[in-house]
C-alpha cells in the first residue's frame, strides 16, 4: 500500500536504459522527455503510436513488438508504466520493483523538469557564466517568446534589451540583474553596434551571465550575427536562441497566412530600409517582382512609394493587394489594406507607421483590418 509523502529525486539518465511498458498516447508523453534527458529507451508494447514507430524506424528508440516477457526489466535502470491501464501498470510497477528495479507509472511519479528557472535550456548549452546567449523574443508580445528564450531571461544576470524586444519579460528578470537598453531608434536615440558588442563582450568577461533579448528572431535582420561574430573573436562562448520572426508572426495576428494552398507556394522577406536603386541595395527587385511568392518587406515605411513604383515596372500588377501591419503583437496593432497600385500614385498610405510589416500578394486581402 502507497502512501505518505513524496520526495523528489533528480534522476541522471544519460546513457542508463530506460524500460517503457505501453505504445499508447501514455507512453508517448513519457518518451521524448527521456529522450531529451539522453536516456537508451527501450519500448515494450505490441503496438505504439505513429510518432513512436517513427522513432523506432530511426534508431531513436528500440521498440519490441510483444506483451512484456519475464526478464524484459532485469536490466533496466528505470521502468516507465504507461499502458494505459491502470491496473496493467500496477502491474508493471510490482513486477519491476520485485526484480529491484525503479519503477513510476502515471499514479507514482513524474517526469518532470526540475529547477526549470534556472537549469540551463535543455539543449541549448548557454548560460554559463562568462558566455552570452542571444534570444528571439518574438514580434512583441510576452506569449510569444520560445520556452526556452523565456527561461534564459528569467535567469540573466545581464540583461541587454532594445525598444523590438517584449518588454514586458523584464518583469521576470531577477531583481538583482543588471538591465542595459541598446535600443536603436530610427532617426533617433540610437547605441552604435559597437557599443552594443562592447557591452556583451565586457560583461562576458567578468564572468556574468549575458542575455541579449532581441526582436523576432536574431538573424533577421537583427544584426545577430555580428554580435555573435564579436564574442568569437573576443573568445567568449555565444550560443543562439532562435525566435518567432515578426515576418511570419507580423503578417499571421492580421490574419493573413505567408503561404495559402492554391494560391502562394512561398513567400520572400525582404528589408526595405535601403530604396531600389540606391548603391547600398544588393536586392534585384525585378527578380522579386517575378516571384509569384508572397512578399514580405520589413524597414520599409519610408522606401515603400519607390519599391512599390519598382515592383509595377518590374511587371506586379497594380491590383496587388498591399497590407500593413503596424505594431504587430502590441496593444497597440493596427493594420491597413490597400493595392501596390494605389501607393504608386498617391505615395505612402495614411497612417502607415513603423514598425510595420508590409505583405504584397493575393494572401494580403485576408487581413483583418483594425484601426
Ligand atoms: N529580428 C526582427 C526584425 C528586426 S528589423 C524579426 O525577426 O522580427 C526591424 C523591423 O522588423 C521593423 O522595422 C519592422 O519592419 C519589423 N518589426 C519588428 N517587430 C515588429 C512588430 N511588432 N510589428 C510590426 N513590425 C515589426
Amino acid at each position: 500500500m502507497r502512501g505518505g509523502q513524496e520526495v523528489r529525486l533528480t534522476l541522471p539518465l544519460s546513457g542508463r536504459r530506460v524500460v517503457v511498458v505501453g505504445g499508447g498516447p501514455a507512453a508517448l508523453r513519457r518518451v521524448s522527455r527521456l529522450l531529451r534527458a539522453r536516456a537508451r529507451v527501450e519500448i515494450v508494447a505490441p503496438r505504439v503510436e505513429a510518432a513512436l514507430e517513427d522513432l523506432a524506424a530511426r534508431g531513436e528508440v528500440a521498440w519490441h513488438p510483444r506483451t512484456l516477457r519475464p526478464g524484459d526489466l532485469d536490466d533496466a535502470w528505470l521502468v516507465v508504466a504507461a499502458t494505459g491501464d491502470a491496473e496493467d501498470d500496477e502491474r508493471v510497477v510490482a513486477e519491476a520493483e520485485s526484480a529491484g528495479r525503479w519503477a513510476i507509472s502515471p499514479g507514482h511519479g513524474a517526469l518532470d523538469e526540475v529547477g526549470a528557472a534556472t537549469a540551463p535550456v535543455d539543449g541549448w548549452p548557454g548560460l554559463a557564466p562568462g558566455s552570452v546567449t542571444l534570444v528571439g523574443g518574438g514580434p512583441g508580445d510576452e506569449g510569444l517568446v520560445t520556452v526556452a528564450g523565456a527561461r534564459a531571461v528569467r535567469a540573466a544576470e545581464v540583461l541587454v534589451v532594445d525598444r523590438l524586444a517584449p518588454l514586458a519579460l523584464l518583469d521576470s528578470v531577477a531583481a538583482d540583474a543588471e538591465i542595459v537598453d541598446v535600443s536603436k531608434i530610427p532617426r533617433g536615440r540610437s547605441t552604435a553596434q559597437e557599443d552594443i558588442n562592447a557591452v556583451l563582450v565586457e560583461r562576458a568577461r567578468a564572468g556574468r551571465r549575458v542575455v541579449r533579448l532581441k526582436g523576432g528572431d536574431p538573424y533577421v535582420f537583427g544584426r545577430g550575427m555580428e554580435e555573435a561574430q564579436a564574442c568569437a573573436e573576443a573568445g567568449v562562448p555565444v550560443h543562439v536562441i532562435p525566435g518567432v520572426t515578426s515576418a511570419v508572426a507580423g503578417p499571421a495576428l492580421a490574419g493573413i497566412p505567408v503561404t495559402h494552398r492554391g494560391v502562394s507556394q512561398g513567400f520572400t522577406v525582404v528589408s526595405g530600409h535601403v530604396p531600389p536603386g540606391d548603391p547600398l541595395s544588393t536586392v534585384d527587385w525585378d527578380a522579386v517582382a517575378r516571384t509569384g511568392t508572397t512578399l514580405v518587406l520589413l524597414m520599409a515605411v519610408h522606401t515603400l512609394p519607390d519599391i512599390a513604383a519598382a515592383l509595377v515596372t518590374a511587371g506586379l500588377s497594380r491590383s496587388t493587394p498591399l497590407a500593413g501591419v503596424m505594431d504587430a503583437g502590441l496593444p497597440s496593432q493596427r493594420s491597413l489594406l490597400t493595392s501596390v497600385g494605389e501607393v504608386v500614385e498617391r505615395g505612402r498610405p495614411e497612417g502607415l507607421r513603423p514598425p510595420a510589416i508590409i505583405v504584397i500578394g493575393q494572401t494580403a486581402a485576408f487581413v483583418t483590418l483594425s484601426r
